[in-house]
């Protein structure tokens, strides 16, 4: 960092670099050096008793989950659908959410230290102290609330992170549910609302997906019955959706506790989505295994069909136990139209097409429906498909995840989503929604989106790097 303050050279530090659909490995700005902190692979301090773990950058999922395993501690890996081999700290430092009970991945990040422009070091006050221990366990520390700072934005280079893990409950259970109708989701939406609130700590983040999504992520984009407009016909989609069995929203929540827990939470949950839900079932890890293994020799395409579907949901399942994998990530290859492997798979340098829209959606029932009528308009308007995604992050609030997915090779595609996610930004703002999260791209517009904020993010960033050297134009 001397030598770049130095020569007055920027740099972008990354940690594994695989930001997908954001970004990936992109600067948000041209000719900075890029750091890519990936080979900083040690888990440098386990607190087994506790379930407290100090990372530097390139200490993925993966390395994590296999570490736990290793020492049999039960902790659970807090896994995201981008897969095994992304970055704990790069995702809690963009604040991203995953599927395992501490969905908010900045909310575990205790401790952290970094590498500021100047190359001086960023220490926490308590750890500063003489209490790394208290500075592990206590997010907020003492004084102002620095940390903080360094999340979406490049005030300095993150080189260790501490990240609280939420201990592995002795039962986990999903729980599958259908509306038969699209008008269900008015009042689904307020039955999950209220759902969430009765099972604080035991219900984990509940998903809704339109059909659309479920088929992007069930079967091959249906490239010979598009219209003529290059997009799957409603027709199609709802005869795609008789065939696959998936109805206009399909639900997916967790339940985490003791088996005495959850079976009392099953009825709760069985009780809030009568009349509302549809195919309501509870199925846990073990039972999703046993369905892949029991319909993996059912003959003919039907039987086909449905051992892809149950090998996909024990995966999934696996992934809200806590264990990475990569069953999420076949959905950024929707629109690839050249073969990828099984495995290790990497949408950014398999030359998938992915921008995601990510925009926070507050818990109301006619306020989500304005928002999913608006991406069903918006979407199509640029040639790109409507999957819609609402995870809870809380009994109030939403965040929705849209994937604009095209072919990268065609620039015309490329054109089209980028158009689309502006046209959503700008829509989706006129009607309270608004991203937690953007990719290198939307960055051009912050400045001019947040003034006031905006200021004060300049006059402090004046402070500690007066020449703009850690990640310039990012988040600002
Ligand atoms: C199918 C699919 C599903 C996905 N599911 C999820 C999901 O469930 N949840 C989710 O959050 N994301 C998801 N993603 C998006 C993304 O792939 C992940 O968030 C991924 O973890 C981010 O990449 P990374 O971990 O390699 O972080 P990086 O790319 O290494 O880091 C992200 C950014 O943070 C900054 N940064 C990183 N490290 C440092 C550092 N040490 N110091 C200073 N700044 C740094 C940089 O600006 C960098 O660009 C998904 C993507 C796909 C394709």
């Amino acid at each position: 960092m001397r030598i770049a303050q130095h020569c007055r050279v920027s740099v972008y530090p990354l940690s594994t670099g695989r930001n997908w659909g954001y970004g990936s490995a992109m600067p948000a700005q041209d000719n900075c050096v890029i750091v890519d902190l990936g080979g900083l692979d040690r888990i440098l301090h386990f607190d087994a008793e506790l379930g407290v773990v100090t990372v530097e950058p390139g200490v993925t999922q993966g390395m994590l989950a296999s570490f736990l395993d290793e020492g049999g501690h039960d902790f659970l890996v807090p896994v995201t659908g981008a897969g095994p081999s992304c970055s704990l700290l790069g995702n809690a430092l963009e604040r991203g959410y995953g599927v395992t009970p501490i969905a908010d991945h900045f909310a575990a990040v205790t401790d952290i230290e970094a590498v500021l422009a100047d190359g001086s070091l960023y220490r926490s006050a308590l750890h500063e102290a003489g209490n790394p221990d208290l500075a592990r366990l206590f997010k907020w520390g003492i004084g102002p609330y620095l940390n903080g700072l360094f999340t979406q934005s490049g005030f300095g280079i993150v080189t260790q992170m501490t990240i609280l893990l939420a201990r592995r409950p002795s039962c986990v259970k999903v729980c599958l549910f259908s509306l038969k109708e699209d008008s269900l989701l008015e009042p689904a939406v307020a039955r999950i609302r209220r759902l969430l609130s009765t099972l604080p700590g035991t219900l984990g983040a509940i998903n809704l997906m339109n059909r659309h999504r479920v088929l992007a992520m069930s079967i091959p984009y249906p490239e010979q019955q598009l219209g003529s407009d290059g997009l799957i016909p409603e027709k199609v989609i709802e005869s795609l959706g008789r065939q696959y069995q998936i109805y206009p929203w399909t639900g997916f929540a967790t339940l985490y506790g003791s088996d005495r827990m959850i079976n009392a939470a099953k009825l709760e949950v069985r009780d809030a989505l009568r009349g509302v839900a549809s195919r309501v079932l509870f199925l846990s890890p073990g039972q999703a295994r046993g369905l892949a293994k029991a319909t993996r020799w059912l003959p003919g395409s039907r039987g086909r069909r449905l051992a892809t579907t149950a090998a996909t949901l024990a995966k999934s399942l696996d992934l809200v136990a806590g264990r990475p994998n990569e069953t999420a990530l076949p959905l950024a290859y929707w629109r690839n139209p050249t073969p990828f492997s099984a495995q290790q798979r990497n949408p950014s340098r398999d030359g998938c097409g992915l921008i995601w829209y990510a925009p926070l959606v507050p818990m109301r029932p006619v306020g989500v429906r304005s928002f999913v009528e608006m991406v069903k308009t918006v979407a199509p308007r640029h040639k790109m498909e409507p999957l819609i995604t609402l995870t809870t992050l809380s009994d109030k609030l939403f965040d929705s995840t849209v994937p604009l997915i095209f072919n990268r090779q065609d620039k015309a595609a490329l054109h089209d989503a980028k158009a689309c996610y502006q046209d959503l930004l700008e829509q989706g703002s006129a009607l309270g929604s608004y991203p937690y999260r953007l990719g290198v791209d939307a960055m051009q517009s912050y400045a001019a989106r947040h003034p006031l904020s905006g200021a004060l993010s300049s006059r402090l960033r004046q402070a500690v790097d007066e020449h703009d050297i850690v990640s310039p134009a990012r988040y600002r």
